[in-house]
């Protein structure tokens, strides 16, 4: 019978831009505190939940500005609607 075998990195679905992201690289103003808990929410557990990615991943790295962070994901739909090549 074959094990099963889990791989962390299949359960937190860690973002690969950690290294060039400004929200990840402290380079937009948010309170020091909600920027911890948005990085372990979004950045190093479930990146596709962040409308920063969510945004950078349908329509383009140049709809993500530095007044987008994770937790909005009303206004990453909405640029994603506005923007949207048919
Ligand atoms: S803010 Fe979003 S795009 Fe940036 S590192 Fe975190 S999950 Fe990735």
């Amino acid at each position: 019978m074959r094990q099963k075998v889990c791989y962390i990195n299949d359960i937190m679905d860690i973002c690969e831009r950690l290294e060039k992201c400004p929200f990840y690289q402290d380079k937009m103003i948010i309170e020091t505190g909600l920027g911890t808990i948005l990085k372990k929410k979004y950045c190093e557990s479930n990146k596709n939940e962040c409308a920063r990615y969510m945004v950078l991943q349908t329509i383009g790295a140049e709809y993500v500005d530095n007044t987008l962070f994770p937790h909005m994901k009303d206004r990453a739909y909405e640029l994603i609607q506005m923007n949207k090549k048919n």
